[in-house]
């Protein structure tokens, strides 16, 4: 049956050919999260909690949200936030609204490495950097676009991004934040933004 990987049929397909890039590029990123990991003898989801509740608000930095986050069971969710707490790198709490689950902080220790360990990014950031302003915009709505129907047919959970979001409108200026309350231009659409509100619509 002929797939994206089977050259004669990749080489016919603009398709193909993009799902194959798409694919070179996260293995890239595997590739930098890995050697992020074995420098701190961390596992990579051990450094992407610790990104995680560096930068996202206390609610969301919970086993339960985590597991949705990163497409994992709880249970290994669980054991790398056990691992983690060894090392002193994050605290437990819980709190009165709600005792069950309990909240994922960082400590110091953990901060820093969060902190630190955030740029194993950045040699994707640079090339990114030399396309033409209008080539980011389209790259980066097409991409937007493309997760949002993952999203929809349930390849990909649990997205904070634009297109999801119950305060996203289209107008006939084209976009609108009805909680920001400003229009968004292709530049302004968010990935991954803290004031997302899932839509009805997914
Ligand atoms: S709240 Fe955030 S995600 Fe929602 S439409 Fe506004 S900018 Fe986009």
């Amino acid at each position: 049956m002929a797939n994206s990987f089977d050259l004669s049929y990749q080489n016919q397909h603009i398709e193909s050919k993009i799902t194959v890039a798409l694919e070179r590029i996260s293995e890239a990123f595997r590739v930098l999260l890995w050697q992020q990991a074995q420098e701190l003898k961390l596992s990579p989801i051990q450094i992407q909690i610790l990104i995680f509740c560096c930068f996202h608000s206390s609610e969301k930095c919970k086993v339960g949200y985590l597991a949705q986050e990163f497409n994992l069971d709880k249970s290994t969710i669980s054991d790398s936030v056990k691992v983690l707490e060894q090392k002193k790198l994050i605290e437990k709490f819980t709190t009165p609204e709600d005792g069950r689950s309990y909240i994922i902080g960082l400590t110091d220790a953990g901060l820093q490495i969060a902190q630190q360990t955030a740029s194993f990014a950045l040699p994707l950031e640079k090339p990114i950097q030399e396309l033409s302003d209008t080539q980011k915009e389209v790259l980066l709505f097409s991409l937007l676009e493309l997760i949002h129907k993952l999203q929809r047919v349930g390849i990909i959970s649990l997205q904070r991004m634009c297109f999801s979001c119950q305060y996203f409108q289209k107008t006939n200026r084209g976009y609108y934040c009805k909680f920001l309350n400003i229009d968004l231009s292709p530049h302004d659409l968010r990935v991954d933004c803290p004031e997302h509100e899932l839509s009805n619509l997914g």
